[in-house]
């Protein structure tokens, strides 16, 4: 098996089969349908789902996978809440960095977004205990992820941060004891931690806390287009086995995790992807800058949201220009806010796999390349 860069080939010099679900039929007929709709500025803006905010480039890990931290954004630069104030209301926003908790600001913004979305949850190293502790005791309707890579070892190495694991798993413990409900770890596997995944997934289990995955990206967002993943027949192994244990766990959600974890599988395995990527159509991100951006992978601005309000930039020419792009990105990449969506979207191919895999015996599909 070939290591994977994940700089993909272009979509057109990739054959097809296995369980890819194509732009045919009915989403076609709904992609056409939805453009129709986007002439019409309030349904457009409607249609967005999810947004991903990157309130700040500085950061105090020092992760070997993102290297975000070596290009720090200076604070005067970073967008304040009244630029937040311009977005549009949202199901669920995620506040990201960087290292969010780094913001002084950062409540001013939470309490701005709060009005704009349903469920809000911060991405954090988790270094800074007493910090996200005061924040949660304010607004205790706050999610977050804290992201452990690993149990300590590879944590403290992979992320550069001396004691980095026990201070993200006191946070964890002191954010539970408060009685947040909305609270868990998440790993970025690759070839160093994959062998903690299973682990770490237990020890979730056992504090009752949620347990995210992802895989290595390369993005201009992580300043990172060399991370690879050498030896991906491991990885894709330890991922089976974590599969397994999702399809054997009691709760329904643990199931559709088995069937994004096994699109992580495909992805590590350089498949085509098994949905259709939806960002810049339900789904955006935005930079420190203003900045609004289809994903955090094409660095393709739509709008400045510092200049022009959300429904302007949502449904201008540059925007559709955008959305044709990431329409053909052949990039393929895999990540929950790219995918959340499209798992709806495609509700009854998603529960064949699950019911497929979860009562006949598993095994691995060879990805479509
Ligand atoms: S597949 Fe989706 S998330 Fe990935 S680069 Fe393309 S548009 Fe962005």
């Amino acid at each position: 098996m070939r290591a994977v860069s994940r700089i993909a080939p272009p979509l057109a010099a990739r054959g097809g089969g296995g369980d890819v679900i194509r732009p045919v039929g009915g989403y076609t007929y709904g992609l056409l349908f939805e453009d129709a709709r986007a002439w019409h500025p309030e349904a457009a803006v409607r249609r967005v789902r999810f947004a991903s905010l990157i309130v700040t480039y500085r950061c105090n890990a020092r992760c070997r996978m993102c290297h975000t931290w070596k290009h720090p954004s200076e604070p005067a630069e970073e967008i304040g809440p009244e630029v937040f104030a311009r977005l549009p209301y949202m199901d669920t926003v995620n506040i990201t960095g960087g290292e969010p908790f780094l913001r002084d600001d950062l409540e001013e913004i939470v309490r701005v977004v709060q009005a704009r979305s349903r469920r809000i949850v911060i991405s954090s190293n988790g270094y800074l205990t007493e910090r996200i502790v005061r924040l949660f005791e304010r607004f205790s309707r706050l999610g977050i992820r804290v992201s452990l890579e690993g149990l300590p070892r590879s944590n403290d190495q992979l992320r550069g941060m001396q004691d980095g694991f026990d201070h993200g798993l006191r946070t964890l413990l002191r954010l539970k004891s408060m009685g947040i409900k909305d609270i868990g770890f998440g790993i970025t596997v690759s070839d160093a931690n994959a062998g903690d995944l299973v682990d770490l997934y237990h020890l979730s289990r056992l504090m009752g806390v949620e347990f995210a995955s992802a895989a290595l990206h390369n993005s201009f967002y992580f300043h990172k287009m060399d991370n690879t993943i050498s030896k991906p027949e491991f990885v894709a192994e330890c991922f089976d086995r974590f599969i397994e244990e999702l399809l054997r766990s009691p709760r329904p959600k643990d199931w559709f995790r088995a069937y994004f974890n096994h699109g992580l599988v495909n992805y590590i395995q350089g498949g085509q992807r098994l949905l259709p990527c939806r960002m810049g159509r339900d789904a955006f991100f935005l930079d420190p800058f203003g900045r609004v951006l289809p994903c955090n992978v094409l660095d393709e601005p739509m709008g400045d949201l510092r200049r022009e309000d959300f429904e302007t930039i949502w449904t201008s020419p540059r925007a559709e220009e955008v959305r044709a792009l990431a329409g053909h990105c052949g990039k393929d990449c895999w990540m929950m806010g790219s995918v959340a969506e499209p798992m709806k979207k495609n509700l009854l191919a998603v529960s064949r796999w699950i019911l497929r895999n979860k009562f006949l015996p598993r095994r691995r599909e060879t990805p479509p390349q």
